[in-house]
């Protein structure tokens, strides 16, 4: 049954807890990327324009010590979210207490309180009942719009969520309508394409994919244990010998379907590469590693795209971070975008900054704003903050 969104949620004139995800990337006090608050605003201004009281939260970094709080305030996404759009934004330096039931009493319609990062409470993490219920006596209602933090039962993603009403907003409707019809109801041919750096990253993936596409091609650090596991050399390439049996398991489980590279590109060293060179998947000399997939694997791949009307990809081709051996990556790009009537989605924190650094996320037809969040989806689990949220009536 599909998801309550925010539009089955009667709001005006009611006080909306809306989950978001705020956690930007940041240095110094200045937001270097602000595209996750700007991603939150079609909610948000849905919810303020329908005159609703809105009360945002957000975590933002990590809070392991109490220097972290310095750096992780909330106040530089309250100051770019009211640069942003128009409705006057609160921001309350507290977490729980008076300032902030006092500013989310006085709250007038349309108006929004942004509180300090959900993390500075040591129960959020735990998905404490205590801070559940106190955060939802603050809300009518309770909107998910975080998905990036969806599969995570946090008091703030599953805790308040539990205790009110509730719906997802439009960045996760979004979300589950493109990712949720790629694996559950795919336009076939469907092709998965895995990559990244560890086999034991993505198990649950490759597992999953396997069963519902009709190709699975891997690239990436990954790929070296699967070229071990066939008897290759694979010199000083990123290796997980405890995967091997498991990389076996896929390759014979997936005969026909799993494609693997049948070249490389290796070099001396990681950092400082003086030499750089292709050789044949499996023949990689000691003191070489592999560091992205080879020209013949390209064409490869490519040939196995031609055609496909869905592609989900989850982890870059090769140490795409580096100039000389983003080439595989920066190719797969280009054959994506090239498809025609395709739907083309990028699942995957490092994919994502891949497609986006290299000048070619605009070619993509959804690039999920949930690295962890959307790997999970594709492993066919259910994400807690979305198994929360109630179904439409
Ligand atoms: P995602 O975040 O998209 O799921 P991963 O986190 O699994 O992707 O992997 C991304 C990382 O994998 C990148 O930092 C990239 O440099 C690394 N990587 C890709 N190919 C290789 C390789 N051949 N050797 C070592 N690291 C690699
Ligand atoms: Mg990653």
């Amino acid at each position: 049954m599909p998801k309550a969104t925010v539009k089955d949620l009667n709001v005006t004139g009611k006080h909306v807890i809306v989950r978001v995800d705020f956690n930007v990337p940041h240095k110094d006090g200045v937001i270097t990327d602000d595209n996750r608050i700007r991603a939150a605003l079609p909610t948000i201004n849905y919810l303020t324009e329908n005159g609703a009281k809105v009360l945002l939260m957000s975590h933002l970094g990590k809070i392991k010590k109490e220097e972290d709080k310095i750096k992780n305030d909330m106040g530089i996404v309250a100051a770019r979210l009211q640069e942003l759009q128009s409705a006057p934004v609160t921001f309350v330096k507290e977490t729980r207490g008076e300032a902030l039931e006092k500013a989310v009493a006085e709250q007038t319609e349309g108006s929004i309180v942004l509180m300090q990062n959900t993390r500075f409470e040591p129960g959020e993490t735990k998905n404490d009942p205590e801070l559940s219920k106190y955060w939802a006596s603050l809300g009518d209602m309770f909107v998910l719009d975080a998905f990036g933090t969806a599969h995570r039962a946090h008091a703030s993603t599953v805790g308040v969520s539990e205790l009110l009403p509730n719906a997802a907003g439009f960045l996760i409707e979004k979300e589950l309508e493109v990712l949720g019809q790629a694996i559950n109801d795919p336009k076939r041919p469907l092709i998965a394409i895995l990559g990244g750096a560890k086999v034991s990253s993505k198990i649950g993936v490759i597992e999953n994919l396997l069963k519902i596409a009709d190709k699975v091609l891997i690239g990436g650090g990954m790929s070296y244990t699967f070229a071990y596991a066939n008897g290759g050399e694979v010199g000083n390439s990123l290796l997980e010998k405890d995967q091997v049996d498991l990389a076996k398991k896929f390759m014979e489980e997936g005969k026909g379907k799993l494609i693997l590279p049948v070249d490389s590109v290796i070099a001396n060293d990681f950092d400082n590469p003086t030499e750089i060179k292709v050789v044949d998947t499996g023949a990689i000399p000691e003191g070489f590693e592999g560091v992205d997939i080879g020209p013949k694997t390209v064409e490869l791949f490519k040939k196995e795209l031609e055609g496909a009307k869905t592609v989900v990809w989850n982890g870059p081709m090769g140490v795409f971070e580096k100039a000389e051996f983003a080439n595989g990556t920066i190719e797969i790009c280009k054959a994506l975008a090239g498809l025609e009537g395709a739907t083309t989605i990028i699942g995957g924190g490092d994919s994502a900054s891949a497609a986006k650094n290299l000048g070619y996320a605009d070619q993509f037809s959804h690039i999920s704003t949930g690295g962890g969040a959307s790997l999970e989806f594709m492993e066919g689990k259910e994400l807690p903050g979305i198994a929360a949220i109630q179904d439409v009536k």
